[in-house]
């Protein structure tokens, strides 16, 4: 059993191993598998296998700073998708919570709460009162 691990050491040596995208690609390969059976198409079948051999080809790379580079890309895509659902996660909270209106003398931006009845809203720009439902 020993010798077995030391042999699995020794060929890793060198060798990328795993990161963020090789565990992605391997979830992914897992998934299209499971969608496969359900699917029933052999398309399905392909493409999970061949996102299973790119995740075992990175794993086993001698490249290490191209793979480290790809690993990267990757890192700052998922960064841009969790910020963009941030983004619209706190947009839709100021929405319920806030009405903006603009200003008819100035055309700036008000934001004001909801839930308030009619008010008086008043431009600190350019000092326009006007009344809106809130
Ligand atoms: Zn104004």
């Amino acid at each position: 059993m020993n010798q077995m691990r030391d042999q699995f050491i020794r060929f890793m040596t060198g060798r990328y191993g795993a990161d963020k995208l090789g565990r992605f690609l391997t979830a992914a390969a897992f998934v299209l598998f499971v969608a496969g059976l359900f699917i029933r198409n052999p398309l399905v079948d392909f493409i999970a296998v061949a996102v299973l051999i790119l995740s075992y080809y990175r794993m086993f790379s001698r490249n290490i700073r191209k793979r480290f580079e790809e690993n990267q890309k990757f890192e700052r895509f998922c960064f841009k998708i969790t910020e963009t659902f941030r983004r619209l996660r706190f947009r839709f909270q100021q929405g319920m919570k806030f009405h903006i209106y603009k200003c008819p003398g100035c055309g700036q931006k008000i934001r004001v709460p909801r839930g308030k009845g009619k008010i008086k809203i008043h431009c600190p720009r350019c000092n326009t009162d006007f009344i809106k439902k809130s």
